[in-house]
């Protein structure tokens, strides 16, 4: 939009404006493919001379409308809507990295990614190096090599509830030519803009708060357009020479700032699909346009369930930013000032059997593997999500056996709070 509107204003209304007489709401193009008058109408559009749809793997009004509320809410220039979060993560990464490429990862990020990163990209010849994300710029610049292609971290971390130091990563990533990428899907644009902080590329697994309502899996990547691939054209040849599998095109020449995710999409999107439901995008707008809103109560909720289990006995250890006495306080202040989201991370004194007997006794909240949902749930990584991990990559992970997920939903927060109280009485 024009104008420069807050957050709260582009949650409800950017990325589609209607003209005279058409429906407020993003119609559902509900479409594979679109019909074109003549031979060569298509051919250009094939040959991405003109702007237009020929089949909904590679764009669909529906997506683009809701991928440009994204990339306005994020501050980017472009945005690609995909077919879940992994997707978008295996797409941000592939789209900088082809066998014999490396990078560098923050080892403090969510299970599946994790396993993307350091089993199935491997198969692929991309190797990743796990670094933790507390340690001197020192030791991880040490991780970098000759091919490394890009840095990645998460925001706020699934499930260690860390925040990122997202400046030191920048600063680390530019000092050795390659382009920082964040998955935001805990903070959303609504509590932290990455890009504001020297960030590149976000992602974003958009079935958490932006959808918030549990009803599809979808994925977003966003591109600042502040990288300048063609600076270190040698390490980037994939987006600053010519693409002979689209007629010999270079993506940053022909797409400037758009280079990135042209070649996500035409590249990418064409050969390996994960293209998200037209219907899909519609469910996630239905979110996002109450996202400002939502993320708010989740943040106050999680403050006040946080506050109580930080001053109960049985509670052994608790991570929310939000705490004064959580060690990122101090950083959540600088890039989650408005709040912290809903998810707490926390451990009973016991054992594993007492978290199991804690979250059987709870009525109200949910037991699911969700998290950042209007319900309220809470889920035991190390016997759900995380179960693939060995007890060294678990630990690694930032994850210890008796962590316990809680990912703080938008209910009355009293109901929320007598239930986790009946529940601990029960352990
Ligand atoms: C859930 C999640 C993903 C994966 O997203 P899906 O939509 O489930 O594929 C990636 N990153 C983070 C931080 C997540 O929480």
């Amino acid at each position: 939009m024009k104008q420069n509107y807050k957050p709260g204003t582009l949650c409800v209304r950017a990325g589609y404006v209607p003209k005279n007489g058409e429906p407020v709401e993003p119609p559902i193009v509900q479409s594979t493919t679109f019909k074109y008058d003549t031979t060569d109408d298509m051919a250009r559009l094939f040959d991405l001379e003109a702007a237009g749809y020929f089949y909904t793997r590679l764009a669909n009004p529906t997506c683009d409308a809701v991928a440009a509320k994204i990339a306005e809410l994020e501050g980017g220039v472009g945005a690609v809507l995909t077919s879940s979060g992994q997707a978008a993560n295996l797409f941000a990464i592939f789209n900088v990295c082809e066998a014999g490429s490396h990078f560098v990862a923050s080892s403090e990020i969510y299970g599946g990614t994790f396993n993307l990163f350091a089993v199935t990209m491997k198969k692929m010849g991309i190797e990743c190096t796990f670094v933790n994300p507390e340690t001197s710029e020192e030791e991880i610049a040490a991780a970098f090599r000759p091919n490394t292609r890009a840095l990645f971290g998460e925001t706020i971390a699934n499930p260690g509830c860390t925040v990122l130091d997202i400046e030191k990563f920048a600063r680390i990533a530019h000092a050795h030519n390659v382009p920082l990428i964040i998955d935001n899907t805990f903070a959303t644009p609504v509590l932290c803009r990455p890009f504001e902080w020297g960030c590149d590329i976000v992602t974003h697994s958009t079935t958490k708060y932006m959808d918030g309502l549990a009803t599809q899996v979808g994925g977003c990547v966003v591109d600042s357009g502040n990288f300048d691939w063609d600076a270190h054209s040698d390490m980037f040849p994939g987006l600053t020479t010519p693409d002979e599998s689209y007629h010999g095109l270079t993506y940053t020449k022909a797409f400037g700032k758009l280079g990135y995710t042209t070649k996500l999409v035409a590249q990418l999107m064409r050969d390996l699909g994960c293209s998200p439901a037209p219907q899909n995008a519609f469910l996630l707008n239905m979110g996002l346009q109450t996202l400002h809103l939502r993320m708010r109560q989740h943040s106050a909720n999680a403050q006040r369930i946080a506050e109580f289990l930080a001053s109960d006995e049985r509670v052994a250890w608790i991570r929310y930013s939000g705490l004064p006495s959580d060690p990122h306080h101090e950083r959540a202040q600088k890039y989650l000032p408005d709040g912290q989201c809903g998810v707490i991370a926390f451990g009973l004194k016991g054992d594993r059997q007492t978290a199991v007997r804690f979250m059987d006794s709870l009525r109200l909240v949910n037991i699911a593997t969700h998290v950042a949902d209007a319900r309220t749930c809470v889920l035991h990584p190390a016997s759900h999500t995380h179960r693939q991990l060995s007890d060294e990559q678990l630990r690694q992970a930032g994850v210890s056996p008796e962590l316990i997920r809680l990912s703080v939903g938008i209910e009355d927060v009293d109901d929320i709070l007598n239930d986790i109280q009946q529940a601990m009485n029960q352990i």
